[in-house]
């Protein structure tokens, strides 16, 4: 495995390269969900690159980039266990913006008046930096496939999308959610989680569990599914609901009144102590 970490160098040992190339793209402090996205490319891909890097563009002033988790040397060790190929890992935040950068990519889904309850509309920032971070690592990295993580459900559609409108030739691939055995979505950010928080921060789970069984049950109102989960966001401590949203996963326009017959996703966001966590289920 080698590790790059300037883009004079990835671009010399890129145009050497000819195969299947795949790439999973990632900010690091890696865990088992970041572990399945890289053992599938392996399968499917002759030639993989990670890519390891916080990008700042996705974070609003304010948000976590500077206390985000970092781990390299142990992400490091992870990847060559996995037999990725190359590590790409810009050590500094100027290799991929350098002075004067002002060109973003922007995908109007998910924007604050498209649905109040989406990533897009709690963070502004977010999927401008996640689209323009992502269509640059498809320019540098020219991959034929690139995988992403089904817990980050409206970042996928994003990049779906883009990938779509800038015709990138890029298949995207995506990988069900890795969790902890209580149910709990792996994420990086789980680490800002005291003991007691752990435990609580299994209700995101549960909320989403419980929108299941009612469909399941054939209740598909959306009011009475939407209830019943913030009634069980109410009884725990601390956890701060940013949204339930019960939509399309192309579009994330909310379905109003009934859940229809056609895909639906249910999405839900919140804060518990310092962490921000989020969490989603198809139900159909
Ligand atoms: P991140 O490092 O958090 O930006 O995540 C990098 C990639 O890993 C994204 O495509 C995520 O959706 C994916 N990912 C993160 N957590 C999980 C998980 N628990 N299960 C599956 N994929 C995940």
């Amino acid at each position: 495995m080698q590790l790059i970490k300037d883009l004079n160098t990835f671009s010399a040992i890129r145009s050497g390269l000819e195969g299947e190339i795949g790439l999973v793209p990632t900010m690091g402090f890696l865990h088992e969900g970041h572990k399945a996205l890289i053992r599938r490319a392996r399968m499917e891909c002759s030639i993989l690159f990670v890519t390891i890097f916080v990008n700042p563009t996705q974070f609003a002033p304010g948000e976590d980039l500077d206390t985000y988790p970092r781990n390299l040397p142990g992400d490091l060790r992870i990847c060559e266990e996995l037999e990725v190929d190359f590590v790409f890992a810009p050590d500094s935040f100027s290799i991929l913006y350098p002075e004067g950068f002002c060109t973003f990519v922007e995908c109007k889904i998910g924007l604050p008046g498209t649905n109040p309850k989406s990533e897009g509309a709690f963070r502004p920032h977010f999927f401008r930096g996640v689209a323009t971070v992502v269509a640059k690592l498809f320019n540098i990295v020219k991959p034929s496939k690139a995988y992403f993580g089904q817990k980050d459900a409206q970042q996928c559609s994003v990049v779906q999308r883009m990938v779509v409108d800038l015709n990138l030739n890029v298949e995207i691939i995506i990988v069900p959610t890795v969790r902890e055995a209580d149910g709990l979505a792996m994420s990086s950010r789980n680490a800002y989680l005291t003991k007691e928080e752990r435990e609580r921060a299994t209700i995101l789970y549960q909320m989403l569990q419980r929108a299941k069984e009612l469909y399941l049950k054939g209740i598909t109102v959306i009011d009475r599914i939407r209830e019943e989960m913030e009634s069980l966001a109410r009884q725990v401590d601390g956890f701060h609901l940013h949204y339930v949203s019960i939509c399309d996963p192309k579009t994330f326009i909310e379905y109003e009144n009934e859940i229809p017959p056609s895909d639906t996703l249910v999405c839900v966001a919140g804060t518990l102590g310092k962490a921000r966590l989020i969490d989603n289920i198809r139900l159909n």
